[in-house]
């Protein structure tokens, strides 16, 4: 770090995001809880879209401790489902930029939530692009390369390691995703 570098602190003051956080701006409050705040986006792209923001200030997803970031999932779950419901829509995009190449423009980590509903003319779509299934896996192995390097563990290695404890996990999701299309999904398709 060089000095002409603000300070954690520096950064947090000027921050409008943690100025929303400390209460010092106005926002909209949808959800909070130990780690996180969901406010609506003052310049939503459909109704009901949020921002799920981080208590703390990070910048960007790599930053976020595991005990953390673990929770992001289960709160995105929880608005999404909360979404359906408020807002009668059919589905919810869901997304992080991460880094400015990704077209963030705060500096808080932040996660949107956007209510989707049928020819809603959002236009979040991805380009289908072509490619090789020999230059496919070339990009597989350059990944897992990487990867190692993170987990510190071939991909082979931890498959085996986590071969128990992943049925595990899949066993609960496939119950709560019976749970779910149950209570929220068929509900929504009908209009009941
Ligand atoms: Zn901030």
């Amino acid at each position: 770090m060089t000095e002409q570098q603000p300070s954690l602190e520096e950064v947090k003051q000027q921050c409008i995001f943690c100025q929303i956080i400390s209460g010092e701006v106005p926002s909209k409050r949808v959800f909070e809880d130990e780690n996180f705040i969901a406010v609506l986006d003052i310049n939503p792209a459909s109704k009901g879209h949020m921002l799920v923001l981080t208590k703390e200030h990070y910048s960007v997803m790599p930053q976020i401790p595991e005990n953390v970031i673990e929770n992001l999932g289960k709160v995105a779950k929880a608005l999404s489902r909360a979404s359906l419901r408020a807002f009668q829509a059919q589905g919810t995009s869901i997304f992080i930029a991460n880094g400015p190449t990704a077209g963030q423009r705060a500096q808080h980590f932040m996660m949107h939530i956007i209510p989707r509903i049928e020819d809603d003319g959002l236009g979040i779509t991805l380009p289908e692009g072509q490619i090789q299934s020999e230059v496919q896996e070339k990009i597989q192995n350059a990944f897992l390369k990487g990867a190692e390097q993170v987990f510190g563990k071939s991909f082979e290695e931890r498959k085996k390691e986590n071969k128990e404890e992943n049925s595990e996990v899949r066993v609960k999701e496939k119950n709560n995703e019976e749970e779910a299309s149950l209570d929220d999904i068929a509900s929504f398709l009908t209009g009941k």
